[in-house]
């Protein structure tokens, strides 16, 4: 039986998305780098934080929305709904089957 590709806490599809050269130096469900930028920059046009999204999932970036990737798991047989970062690809938690990540009397809102 093949295993899945996936896993809650590390990047999907693996090495990330956006191709950019993420890398998670402490391992699975740590913070992903580059990381947003944070602290003061006075007397530059340049934002004082990237950090004014809604949520922040495990992998320290800001975002305002789940992206949500359809994959299956061979665990339960059941298609599986992603709900990761849509910066990094961050997979934060799941949802089955990926139907229910649809509906919205299953998942009346979806977040991260
Ligand atoms: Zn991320």
């Amino acid at each position: 039986m093949p295993s899945n590709a996936w896993q809650i806490g590390a990047l999907y599809p693996p090495g990330g998305r956006n191709g950019i050269a993420w890398s998670q130096p402490a391992g699975v469900g740590t913070q992903v780098f580059p990381a947003p930028v944070t602290g003061t920059a006075y007397f530059t046009t340049t934002p004082f934080s990237e950090l004014s999204g809604v949520f922040r999932p495990g992998c320290g970036h800001s975002v305002n929305e789940p992206l949500i990737q359809r994959e299956y798991d061979y665990t339960t047989s059941s298609s599986v709904a992603l709900c990761c970062c849509p910066e990094c690809g961050y997979v934060q938690y799941t949802i089955e089957p990926f139907e229910d990540a649809l509906s919205t009397v299953m998942q009346p809102q979806l977040p991260l």
